[in-house]
């Protein structure tokens, strides 16, 4: 008998082929993510990776305020934490002539200035962290395979075909060199910054590639005493060739306080490929560290090009492509693997929601339509910020020295009591301001806001913003926002509004005058077959407006309601309560969710 309504035979699948709803390629932040967050919902799923475990190189770190929501939201925020240099170790960005030697200034980082620790602790119940990629990774594959999760490691994507119904995937196990396939209903490219399924589904891409060298050397040394008295994490060195190449200046990161260390150093990509061996990494070490004689272990080097580039559509119909895969950039502004988490995020609940049945297969489309312009953003914001380093050179006026002894000099130069010293000193204020776009930028990492057939809007505009909107967050429902955080609870608990949205669910929240949403939003769940609920916040019911901040944030009054995807986005919201609120609120959920009211899933 015929499979499909056109009369074609599904054809047997060949033996040896593996079945699964998701097929996720690559083990990295984005794959591990999609992974965790498909297992979570309960979406049968396998990620292959190509090589025999997780990252081998402490790349990403700093992780921002919105991952960490994301890890809450899916339970591993605790496991994160406990791996991870706390944000009261992160706060101090230095710029140095080298770890012993002078310092050229501070900046406070990643919201621990006074002036913004505000800001970033009214925004999110997390704080940013600093959690290296070989510490995350096995964290979000051991969780993702608990849940569910069937990992094939050593195993290489090597092509697809996409047919109506599903996608047909060619591995091989590079163990034993055998080729085999996986049919997929959808699949996911995480396979980074050299995709292969990016390439095989023909995306299209703005940009260029490789347009700067850097190299990596991790190495042990105990530094403990040269950092003492500024504890950072990031350590950007001004020294002779520090602005050729590479990410804006040489860096020496801290991986584990304070004996394991990562330097990013550039090289000049026109040329031949540096050969960096024991002999160079210990060199370069030990000039950045600025102790000839430092007793060090290089535990490894490696040379990476950095790029700016970024996929302007993001999916096939059943191919979707995430992290590095679509946006490829350097990793200033540490934007790299958040991004990539985020964007896992935002697919899964989806591939979830038309996998069982409760949104029509087009709600796929809008993971293209929410994300590339994200991806746009965060790849220009990043190559910018590096390039902004050479304010600082500038202001120093090293940028054409002539070798070291020149270029010591021209930095000793801001010292001197002399109108050129004076105009140096006058120069480094505004050169180091501008690290703010690097360091601080609160609204780029937090105001993420989606268009698409997924968000319905009321009519309102996102309010005109105060201030910076790379620079500062702005709380706002109007659909499309991130849920606004505040806390709420009773005498027995505080919870975040966060929390109050599980990944699992859509939530409508309401105030005590909109309890009539609660028996519509029963109504429209059952009636579309689809997990809604319903928070009443005021006294007495299930939490309290605990400081009265969720009234001043809610965006509606006290009759509205705000629907919360599971992502945490707004997706519609009613100013105040409906005439009939199972009409307005099915209307609403059907739309988002491509169906029509009260319609099955075709
Ligand atoms: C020095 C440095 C510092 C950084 N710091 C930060 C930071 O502080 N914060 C931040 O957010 N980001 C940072 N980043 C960026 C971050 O490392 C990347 O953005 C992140 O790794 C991207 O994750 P991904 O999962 O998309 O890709 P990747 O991590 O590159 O993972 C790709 C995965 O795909 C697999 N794969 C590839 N090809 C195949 C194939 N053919 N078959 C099967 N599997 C395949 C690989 O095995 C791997 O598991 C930094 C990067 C560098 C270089």
């Amino acid at each position: 008998m015929p499979d499909f309504e056109d009369g074609i035979e599904a054809t047997p699948l060949p033996a040896g082929t593996l079945e699964t709803d998701v097929l996720i390629v690559g083990s990295g932040p984005a794959g591990g993510a999609a992974a965790l967050a498909l297992s979570s919902l309960g979406v049968p799923n396998i990620m292959i990776t190509r090589y025999r475990w997780t990252a081998n190189t402490p790349r990403a770190h700093i992780t921002n305020q919105r991952t960490m929501e994301v890890f809450r939201d899916l339970g591993i925020e605790a496991q994160v934490l406990a791996q991870a240099s706390g944000h009261e170790l992160i706060g101090d960005t230095v710029f140095c002539t080298s770890i012993a030697g002078e310092e050229i200034g501070r900046i406070l980082t990643w919201g621990s200035h006074p002036a913004r620790e505000a800001d970033y602790r009214l925004a999110s119940p997390s704080l940013t962290c600093d959690i290296p990629q070989t510490y995350l990774e096995p964290i979000l594959v051991s969780n993702a395979a608990a849940r569910g999760t069937q990992i094939r490691f050593s195993t290489e994507y090597l092509s697809l075909t996409e047919d109506r119904d599903g996608v047909e995937v060619r591995v091989r196990d590079r163990l034993t060199g055998l080729e085999y396939g996986i049919r997929a209903k959808y699949v996911i490219g995480a396979d980074g910054a050299r995709s292969q399924v990016a390439a095989d589904l023909g995306l299209p891409f703005e940009g260029r590639m490789d347009i700067a060298g850097s190299m990596n050397i991790t190495f042990r040394a105990d530094l403990s005493q040269l950092v003492a008295t500024r504890h950072s994490v990031l350590y950007w060195v001004i020294a002779p060739g520090a602005n050729i190449g590479g990410i804006g200046a040489g860096l020496v990161r801290m991986v584990r306080p304070w004996n394991e260390w990562l330097i990013v150093w550039g090289y000049d990509i026109s040329q031949e490929p540096p050969r960096v061996d024991e002999q160079e990494a210990q060199r370069i070490v030990r000039a950045l560290v600025g102790v000839p004689d430092l007793d060090v272990e290089i535990t490894g080097t490696s040379l990476w090009g950095n790029n700016e580039m970024y996929a302007t559509h993001l999916q096939s119909a059943r191919v979707f492509c995430a992290g590095d895969a679509v946006h490829r950039h350097p990793p200033s502004n540490g934007l790299g693997s958040n991004t990539s988490i985020q964007d896992s995020y935002n697919l899964a609940w989806k591939l979830a929601a038309v996998l069982n049945g409760q949104a029509d297969a087009s709600l796929l489309h809008t993971y293209s339509v929410e994300r590339a312009p994200i991806a746009r953003q965060i790849v220009l914001r990043a190559n910018r910020s590096s390039r902004e380093f050479v304010q600082l050179f500038e202001a120093l006026g090293v940028l054409g020295a002539d070798g070291e002894q020149q270029m010591r000099a021209l930095i000793e130069e801001r010292k001197a009591n002399t109108p050129e010293g004076e105009a140096k000193r006058a120069a480094l204020i505004p050169a180091m301001e501008i690290k703010n776009y690097e360091f601080n930028a609160h609204g780029v990492e937090m105001g993420q806001f989606y268009e698409s057939a997924a968000v319905i809007p009321d009519g309102s505009t996102r309010p005109l913003p105060a201030r910076d909107p790379e620079l500062y967050y702005e709380p706002s429902t109007v659909p499309g926002s991130r849920l606004p955080h505040c806390w709420v609870g009773d005498q027995g608990r505080k919870l975040s509004t966060l929390d109050l949205a599980p990944y699992s669910c859509f939530t409508l929240i309401t105030g005590i005058a909109g309890e009539a949403w609660e028996p519509a939003a029963r109504a429209v769940g059952e009636d579309l077959g689809v997990a809604l609920r319903t928070v009443v916040i005021g006294p007495g019911r299930e939490v309290t407006d605990l400081y009265y901040d969720w009234a001043r944030l809610r965006g509606v009054a006290e009759s509205g309601a705000v629907l919360v995807r599971p992502d945490k986005h707004v997706g519609w919201r009613a100013g105040t309560l409906a005439a009939d609120p199972r009409e307005a609120l099915s209307a609403a959920l059907a739309q988002l969710l491509g169906r029509r009211p009260t319609a099955a899933v075709s």
